[in-house]
């Protein structure tokens, strides 16, 4: 089918959910993907931090293919070879005790906050009121089910699906004050994105995050650490958390976990999963086997490649670039990240529209979130010669862009909106 026709089907018979790029994508190799005229655009955000070590890697294809031939699905009522050995992996570049595997973030964030609440219930004593309150903090992004959605304070995604679910309070983001402020006896858990991926790349402090690790453990709450975007790598370390010399008591990972296929996982200390007994939780597809011998082959790739080192210095040289970049375009207000998780926030959302796609029209892939923000999840693979390619591109985007916005809207109707 074309791409005329594709969308025509779609419009027709898709719940809406998306407003997709007029791409009609076919296949990738290496960092890049290609369209259905063969067009090879460059991917800097790899199926939004999915695609880690890209498309088509040799180590995920057999891991894929071998263990598709012998054993997809089994349910969770059996064992299979895989879901302890990757437990023994995630639990050891975590530093955690025990995992729990699910098919995506959300439902891996979800199984946070229900235990969170599950082992509130252990440590009241003569019958007091648990300790029920979670708090979240605003512009984190946790998902989209009723429970990580209610701790996800953004109003367009809250808003048409109100009631939400009690007991969530939101704390500003890197303000220890407000955080000493809600924090109480009636916190159960405190839970945070490290680096805030959908909200522009935001890091949250180490200040912040050791003060919330010492408020936890004060109060005896629980300190959930979201890493579903920033984990697994991302950052040069295994976990942004590792940057700041703070231990979480649960730990939600998934996007590049599989390279693709879905799981997810809650990683947690032997003091939480302990209340937890057979029955209480559960997922039909969750920790399949074809999905859990593909993320065994995703870590040792890292592992093998050194892509860890390789992400600190790609990182490192890409954030550098995009520097240059702001010192001869002032629209760039701000370059941040950490590792291959970069964002640039231009001045305006029109602007950031326009460069975009101008990026797309060039056959780069990046993407904009939270209006102003170009964000790149490039893959752990890139070579200093596509991030060239890259900033070269948006040099020439950017400067056209600029003038073409500039002219449409008169100077005295800008604004940093
Ligand atoms: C993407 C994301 C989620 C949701 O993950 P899904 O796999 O889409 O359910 C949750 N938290 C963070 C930080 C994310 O980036």
């Amino acid at each position: 089918m074309s791409l005329a026709s594709v969308m025509r089907a779609e419009g027709a018979l898709l719940v809406p959910t998306y407003d997709r790029y007029r791409v009609l994508l076919r296949k990738g190799r290496g960092v890049y993907v290609y369209d259905d005229a063969g067009r090879a655009y460059l991917d800097l955000l790899t199926g939004i931090g999915v695609n880690a070590l890209g498309y088509g890697h040799p180590a995920i294809r057999k891991a894929l293919l071998q263990q598709a031939d012998k054993l997809i699905h089994v349910s969770n009522l059996f064992y299979h070879d895989y879901q302890a050995a990757l437990a023994k992996r995630l639990t050891r570049i975590s530093g955690l005790d025990r995992a729990f595997f699910c098919n995506s973030g959300t439902e891996a964030w979800e199984a946070a906050l229900k235990f969170a609440r599950a082992y509130a219930r252990t440590t009241s004593k003569n019958g007091a009121q648990p300790p029920w309150r979670i708090l979240a903090l605003e512009n984190s992004f946790h998902g989209r089910t009723f429970g990580s959605l209610s701790t996800t304070a953004t109003a367009k995604y809250r808003e048409p699906f109100e009631p939400l679910v009690p007991g969530v309070r939101f704390v500003r983001a890197n303000d220890v004050r407000d955080l000493e402020r809600k924090f109480d006896p009636s916190v159960c858990a405190v839970g945070i994105e490290t680096i805030q991926g959908e909200s522009g790349i935001k890091p949250i402090t180490r200040e912040f995050l050791q003060a919330a690790r010492g408020l936890a453990t004060r109060y005896g709450a629980l300190l959930i650490i979201d890493e579903i975007q920033c984990g697994l790598g991302r950052t040069g370390r295994w976990f942004a958390y590792q940057h700041h010399g703070v231990m979480p008591d649960m730990l939600t990972v998934a996007k590049p976990l599989a390279a693709g296929l879905p799981l997810g996982a809650l990683l947690t200390t032997d003091a939480v999963a302990r209340v937890i007994k057979p029955g209480m939780h559960g997922t039909t597809f969750g920790g399949g086997p074809l999905a859990c011998a593909v993320a065994i082959a995703v870590i040792e790739t890292i592992e093998k490649e050194g892509l860890l080192e390789h992400v600190s210095k790609l990182g490192e040289y890409f954030r550098q670039r995009l520097l240059e970049l702001q010192d001869r375009h002032p629209s760039i207000l701000d370059v941040r990240g950490s590792g291959l998780m970069l964002a640039a926030e231009l001045d305006s959302a029109d602007l950031a529209k326009a460069v975009h796609l101008g990026m797309l029209k060039r056959r780069i892939i990046l993407n904009r979130t939270h209006d102003t923000v170009l964000r790149f999840l490039p893959p752990f693979i890139i070579q200093r010669k596509h991030v060239d390619h890259a900033i070269a591109a948006l040099d020439a985007v950017l400067a056209s862009a600029e003038k073409s916005v500039r002219a449409a809207v008169p100077s005295s109707a800008r604004s940093n909106s």
